[in-house]
């Protein structure tokens, strides 16, 4: 099973439309929507996790979204941690449920994980250094 996290980004003329459900009936896709910030006649934000048995119907439902207007983000470019900021201090640790800031107790050292973060963006006001930064 391939999945993608993603931060689909629609214009204020595409908030009305069924485009979503037009990934699960033309690609086959799974769409796990983990938030949701929809506004009538604003710019609509969801963040999702799409899987697939089929990497290729993934890529495929992406591109759909790109040529119907909607902007794609890979969650990578959403919660961004600026390492040479960061003091290792494990504030962020302690929020984080879905284990994506983890410190290490051996170095001290706090990691982070893009693939686990689910951009809850909890992390980003505890931090006291202002280390992470969120586009949601
Ligand atoms: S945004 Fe949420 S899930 Fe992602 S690193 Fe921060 S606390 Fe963890
Ligand atoms: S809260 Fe900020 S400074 Fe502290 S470990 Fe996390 S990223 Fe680093």
């Amino acid at each position: 099973m391939v999945k993608k996290k993603v931060v689909l980004i629609f214009p204020p003329e595409l908030t009305d439309k069924a485009i979503t459900y037009r990934l699960v009936k033309d690609f086959d896709l799974a769409i796990n929507i983990l938030r949701a910030k929809v506004t009538p006649q604003e710019e609509g934000r969801l963040l999702v996790e799409l899987s697939n048995g089929d990497e290729t119907l993934l890529v495929q439902g992406l591109e759909y979204l790109r040529e119907q207007g909607v902007g794609v983000q890979l969650l990578s470019q959403d919660i961004q941690w600026n390492e040479n900021l960061c003091v290792h201090c494990g504030a962020c640790t302690a929020v984080c449920f879905a284990k994506a800031f983890v410190l290490d107790p051996k170095s001290l050292k706090v990691s982070f994980d893009c693939d686990k973060c689910i951009a809850c963006e909890l992390c980003i006001n505890t931090c006291p250094v202002q280390a992470i930064q969120g586009e949601f």
